[in-house]
């Protein structure tokens, strides 16, 4: 972790210092060695979240856009179960960042333990991911919307794609953690009735921006929500006009089927 609490306060790790940890209010030693970044480690045994996730400079440099009262936040659902957010703002949106493999079912726990959840994804720990994103986002198809939106009808081409989609609002990162002016996060819109999966570009210093001043939920509410009805009624649409052109279709192998045995009963 972070962050232990040391006099009342969140303390970093430094050589040597002891502090408590947050959730579980145990003795926590820092650990400051050169390969893992610096971190509080439960003494002696596992860390007493089973949630938690070992930290990269991936996770540190994500976390550090934030201010400290947001990271590492305790969360509670109403059974008392508790677990520690990456990052949680005052008005309950939570930021989990994804470094390693994790199962669709722990997803699910997940996001329903938060209630708001964004999942930001490292999208370097595999090689073959980028490329295959690449190639996914090559063969899509530019969708008619507002803001730039690619349909791509073969999401399971793309194992990062295969194991996210449905997660409900997953933001992946191809660059490292850090910031450049132009970089950008991809964003998985919310799953259809269709098994098409749909992305959408999304500047990283906006993304950041929106969550420090808190106003994810009116995004997702007010944009991300309208955007995504509008690709559903458009799906539904599709599907209508299909399902028609199938009827003509039918009924005029019908009509040549009728006409064709008339033909033979002249005979
Ligand atoms: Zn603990």
């Amino acid at each position: 972790m972070k962050y232990a609490i040391v006099s009342n306060e969140k303390i970093e790790a430094t050589k040597g210092a002891k502090g408590v940890c947050p959730s579980c209010g145990s003795e926590l030693v820092a650990k400051c060695g050169k390969v893992k970044v610096n971190h509080w480690s439960h003494k002696g045994s596992r860390n007493c979240d089973s949630w938690w996730e070992n930290e990269t400079e991936w996770h540190r440099s994500w976390k550090d856009n934030f201010s400290k009262e947001w990271q590492e936040v305790v969360h509670f659902d109403e059974s008392g179960e508790k677990h520690i957010a990456d990052v949680k703002t005052p008005s309950a949106w939570v930021l989990e960042f994804q470094h390693s493999v994790i199962s669709p079912e722990e997803r699910q726990t997940r996001n329903s333990f938060y209630g708001h959840i964004v999942w930001v994804v490292d999208g370097t720990r595999r090689t073959t991911d980028k490329k295959q994103f690449q190639k996914i986002l090559e063969d899509g198809v530019r969708i008619r919307s507002k803001i730039p939106i690619i349909r791509t009808n073969f999401p399971d081409d793309c194992r990062l794609l295969k194991e996210w989609h449905g997660s409900s609002l997953v933001f992946f990162d191809f660059g490292k953690g850090k910031s450049s002016e132009h970089s950008i996060l991809w964003f998985l819109l919310p799953k259809t009735a269709s098994s098409s999966a749909y992305l959408s570009p999304f500047s990283r210093s906006n993304f950041i921006e929106i969550f420090k001043k808190d106003k994810f939920g009116e995004i997702f509410k007010n944009k991300i929500l309208p955007i995504h009805a509008a690709i559903v009624d458009s799906e539904r649409r599709q599907q209508k006009a299909n399902a028609q052109h199938r009827i003509t279709a039918l009924s005029g192998f019908d009509r040549h089927a009728k006409t064709k045995r008339s033909r033979h009963r002249r005979l």
